[in-house]
């Protein structure tokens, strides 16, 4: 079947539609009332206040298509075929309705229907807690599924820590021996570190409470929170190697050929580059549109991280100047239908990004060129720990965030001196804190004082934030 991300994007929508759910737009990804969460980073995270009863759903039966930011996979980004920094995930939720039964069927229906998706069911195997018999039973008994394409494994169980908790059950399709043949390969199952059996859909059966003393006891209410990665249920469609080749990134990535001069699909290594670029231009220009800016701190410091980031890779294609504003225009025509609001602020997006390229572009030589000679001199020492006080300087005067350091320098087998990065944090935290002291205390014998700006050196990146007003 030949379907592009939209269409895909919608048969999920239409599909729970006609099973009775409401359709809830994609939420912003900056969490409104969760302060416990940096990022919205799953569908049901928008949907917490119905899940813990503060508040009751119009209809108990909801589905929906929520833009998604997680770091944690940050390191696979660009390695593996199925990890992004952003990406939508496609859910369908059960507030105290239906649950397992429906929730594994109609998962089934719309995977294998020719109507909807219409895989080959014979690609798809899943997993299931090994207490959970009710589901094992539903897998095998209604829905039919072979014995040996239902694995037990321990991880299947979803727990937050105090809350709503409960088994899940994943489903894998089947990519080929393409992507794997080595018998002897102890990760290839579904649900090990593999690029064969690509895990495309969590349903997570929200049953028990898990209570403050660590016990659980049945929930009243069951609930039912499904998430499946948009991006690689289209990669499997659209038949690509990975999801970096469909429809949703292709277009990114051909306009960063453009500007590199460099081919994709030529080395592994530049391929690494244009994924990197890829996806870091995607979470960079949702979450700007969402209202989210660089910083030095919290979510700011994450797009802060992930553009510097960037721009290391980009150097590796050749690119050695501000240039991924111009990939802005790429990723809101790829989703302007489902997500208009990047169109609508595509130039203060391309603006926001431009001036923090240049901004990081004008001392980024000095900071590369101190970076190889602390090296050098370490290595003479006969060490291959960076020094703290050089990682802090390097964030506070060049703006290399210690994250990124620590991956320019692991190349040349370095590790860095976390102690002493964390001391310098300390020092400067309590610098700024005697700084404010001195100022309230001006204040008081002169009020003028408090609106005088002094341009000392450049100290880092926060100071200039305030002056950072957008010019094209
Ligand atoms: P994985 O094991 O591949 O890292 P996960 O088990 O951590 O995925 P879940 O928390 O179960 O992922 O999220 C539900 C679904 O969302 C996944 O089945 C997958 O399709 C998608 N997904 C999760 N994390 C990512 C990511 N970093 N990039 C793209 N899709 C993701
Ligand atoms: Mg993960
Ligand atoms: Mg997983
Ligand atoms: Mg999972």
């Amino acid at each position: 079947k030949s379907l592009t991300s939209a269409d895909v994007r919608q048969l999920f929508l239409d599909f729970f539609k006609e099973k009775g759910h409401s359709v809830e737009p994609s939420a912003s990804l900056v969490p409104h009332e969760d302060p416990t969460l940096l990022w919205i980073n799953s569908g049901v995270a928008t949907l917490k206040k119905y899940f813990d009863g503060r508040v009751t759903p119009e209809n108990p039966r909801i589905v929906n298509a929520q833009k998604s930011i997680r770091t944690n996979d940050i390191e696979n980004v660009g390695f593996t075929a199925r990890h992004h920094t952003f990406f939508e995930m496609l859910g369908n939720f059960s507030i105290g309705d239906y649950f397992k039964e429906e929730a594994i069927e109609w998962g089934w229906e719309f995977l294998t229907s020719e109507k909807w998706i219409g895989f080959d069911p014979e690609k798809l195997s899943v997993t299931v807690h090994p207490q959970d018999d009710e589901a094992y039973e539903i897998w095998r008994d209604k829905v039919g599924l072979d014995e040996e394409r239902i694995i037990r494994i321990e991880e299947n169980f979803w727990d937050i820590g105090e809350g709503p908790s409960g088994p899940n059950t994943e489903i894998f399709y089947d990519r080929g021996e393409e992507f794997g043949n080595d018998p002897q390969d102890p990760e290839l199952y579904p649900g090990g570190e593999n690029e064969r059996y690509l895990e495309i859909w969590n349903l997570v059966f929200s049953q028990f409470n898990h209570n403050p003393d660590d016990t659980y006891t049945p929930l009243p209410k069951k609930n039912i929170d499904t998430g499946m990665g948009l991006e690689r249920i289209v990669c499997v469609i659209q038949g690509t190697k990975t999801n970096f080749e469909t429809d949703l990134f292709m277009p990114i990535i051909e306009k960063a050929e453009q500007i590199s001069g460099r081919k994709y699909g030529n080395s592994t290594d530049e391929d690494s580059a244009f994924k990197v670029i890829a996806d870091h231009m995607r979470t960079v220009t949702f979450a700007v549109s969402d209202g989210a800016l660089p910083s030095n701190e919290g979510r700011g410091y994450v797009l802060r991280r992930l553009l510097r980031r960037a721009v290391r890779f980009a150097k590796q294609i050749g690119i050695d100047q501000p240039f991924m504003y111009k990939l802005v225009p790429e990723v809101s025509k790829i989703m302007v239908d489902f997500y208009p609001e990047v169109k609508e602020k595509e130039a203060f997006i391309q603006n926001v990004i431009k001036t923090e390229e240049e901004r990081f572009h004008e001392t980024l030589n000095d900071g590369l060129a101190i970076l190889s000679s602390i090296m050098k001199q370490e290595t003479e020492k006969g060490s291959n720990v960076f020094p703290g006080t050089e990682v802090f300087r390097l964030y506070d005067t060049y703006g290399f965030p210690k994250e990124l350091t620590e991956e320019y320098i692991a190349d040349a087998g370095f590790t860095i001196d976390e102690e002493g990065f964390r001391l310098e944090m300390e020092k400067q935290r309590e610098r700024a804190r005697n700084a404010r002291q001195k100022t309230d205390s001006m204040q008081i014998q002169d009020g003028v004082l408090g609106d005088v700006h002094v341009e000392s050196e450049f100290v880092g990146y926060d100071n200039l934030q305030a002056t950072s007003t957008i010019v094209e």
